[in-house]
């Protein structure tokens, strides 16, 4: 399928260091995108489905690095049917595992942690829930696991290994597991702060410069947040990733973007959720922690929608988060919500307000365009201008 956006207003790359692009269209062609900034009369006329803006913002399809799937469109621990495709209505687009330590009676053997990581991982490899795509299957580090355990894993198509929630005697013994994980070439992370479940202990700065995951998980706390004087010596001492999630502490969201910002890491800096959990499902929580970002620091609202697409994008090595030729075709139309004060999305980000959804793209199929069933409605009216395919694209359809 061939698809034109025309008429946007502004165009936020995913890249924080140059956030805008030029232009007011995107033209896709299949699952990429095929040109960002103008279309040509020809191109448009080729497309099998036009999208009119009407001079709303095209953003990145959010990727949340730290969504706890499990097996299906649904979580046992809220017992809720659907909560994925709910998230597309959030504007996130990418969902990453944060382990499947949600499923029932979850093993905790060497065999069955990397059973059900192998599993989770084929259960979405080519399953989009709502045209979701979701990164599954994140190996639970537990004793026992060693280094041709992760290699098989690897060989297998699991990416992801997770330090937190094993049977081990200190976080400290996390440390030769993450580096095994690592030389297996899997992208790792790391539960930070206070434990969040019976049976998962603290973990602070110390623990996570000795075991130098890839990521750590909700730094900001999840959600009881660790030491303050911490994030200063991860932000300095380490390469590791910076993740602040909306179900945790906002104080130290703040502090984190404020230190990673004044460090130059803001590379580093990356926005998820941490849902559904007892926090519950989220399908805003995305949208929230870049208003409150935005709306309590100095810094701007572009910055931050980066930071939930593109720099995620690059920290796990995804094709998508960017508006950009070649990328994947995940595309959301953002505006200022209807009846509010501010005339554009940025400016609400800004203000404090979530921004309004008008439309989402996920590999180059407009999943609905007009109203999101979640946002509040757009100021401005995004519509299909012209379409030559049988698709109803209101947000009830599906
Ligand atoms: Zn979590």
């Amino acid at each position: 399928m061939k698809v034109a956006i025309v008429n946007l207003g502004r165009i936020v790359t995913g890249n924080w260091r140059e956030p805008f692009a030029a232009g007011d269209a995107i033209l896709v062609d299949g699952e990429r995108i095929a040109s960002v900034g103008s279309a040509s009369a020809d191109a448009v006329d080729a497309a099998d489905v036009v999208i009119d803006a009407d001079g709303m913002t095209a953003i990145p399809g959010l990727i949340d690095s730290h969504v706890h799937v499990t097996f299906g469109d649904y979580t046992p621990r809220q017992r809720t049917v659907g909560y994925l495709e709910s998230y597309v209505h959030g504007g996130t687009t990418t969902a990453i595992s944060a382990s499947e330590v949600h499923v029932p009676g979850r093993p905790r053997d060497v065999e069955g942690v990397k059973a059900l990581a192998v599993a989770a991982q084929r259960c979405f490899a080519d399953w989009r829930p709502g045209g979701m795509r979701v990164i599954a299957g994140s190996v639970i580090l537990e004793p026992g696991l060693q280094r041709k355990d992760f290699d098989e894993i690897k060989q297998k198509g699991v990416r992801l290994a997770k330090a937190g929630f094993g049977a081990v005697k200190s976080s400290f013994d996390y440390v030769p597991l993450v580096a095994d994980a690592k030389a297996a070439g899997l992208i790792t992370t790391c539960h930070t702060g206070g434990s969040s479940i019976p049976g998962s202990g603290a973990i602070t700065g110390d623990h996570l410069l000795k075991m130098h995951p890839h990521v750590s998980f909700h730094i900001n706390g999840g959600p009881t947040a660790m030491p303050d004087a911490d994030f200063e010596r991860v932000v300095v001492e380490s390469e590791i990733a910076l993740q602040v999630c909306t179900a945790g502490n906002l104080r130290t969201t703040l502090l984190c973007a404020k230190v990673a910002q004044a460090h130059n890491a803001f590379d580093r800096f990356i926005i998820a959720t941490d849902t559904p959990t007892g926090s519950g499902i989220m399908p805003l929580g995305m949208l929230y922690t870049i208003a409150h970002l935005a709306s309590l620091t100095d810094m701007p609202p572009e910055q931050f929608i980066c930071a939930a697409t593109g720099n995620n994008a690059r920290v796990y090595g995804l094709d998508s988060g960017y508006l950009a030729a070649g990328k994947a075709a995940d595309i959301v139309l953002i505006d200022a919500p209807d009846g509010g004060t501010q005339q554009t999305a940025l400016a609400a980000i800004k203000h404090g307000d979530i921004a309004a959804i008008g439309g989402v793209i996920t590999a180059g199929v407009p999943r609905f365009v007009g109203r999101s069933r979640n946002t509040p409605a757009t100021a401005r009216k995004a519509r299909v201008a012209a379409s030559r395919v049988t698709q109803d694209f209101s947000a009830t359809a599906h």
